[in-house]
């Protein structure tokens, strides 16, 4: 019979099944949970959810959770002021250079970086 090295506890033990993996049933319950918990935590995963909640912000539940949430944020003064520090925040994150893309919209210093990183690209500044 084959010899196999459980991937969770590092043991060796003997295959009894045709496609067991791990030595017990507790390791491959481990197993399982590691792989849902991978799932979730994928850039696939992150970028459906994104994409849904994305298609769900233009429903109009989704549109009226927006007002919603803005009301609430603007009449807690504590919520407030963290929304107003993450638009400074998101600002300095801006371009400050003015660079502009091809439709003449401001880039982000993120995306200037990027594209002053790939090599046959050329910004021309405004
Ligand atoms: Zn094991």
């Amino acid at each position: 019979m084959d010899k196999l090295t459980c991937k969770i506890c590092n043991t060796s033990f003997i295959k009894l099944y045709y496609n067991s993996k791990y030595c017990s049933k507790k390791c491959s319950e481990i197993a399982k949970k590691n792989s849902i918990k991978k799932y979730h935590q994928s850039e696939e995963v992150r970028k459906r959810k994104n994409e849904y909640y994305k298609k769900w912000i233009r429903t109009k539940k989704g549109k009226e959770y927006t007002k919603k949430r803005s009301y609430l944020v603007i009449n807690d003064p504590e919520k407030y002021k963290k929304l107003s520090e993450n638009n400074k925040r998101w600002l300095k994150k801006l371009n400050t250079r003015n660079f502009r893309d091809k439709n003449g919209n401001l880039l982000t210093n993120y995306q200037v970086k990027k594209l002053q990183s790939s090599k046959n690209y050329k910004i021309k500044k405004k």
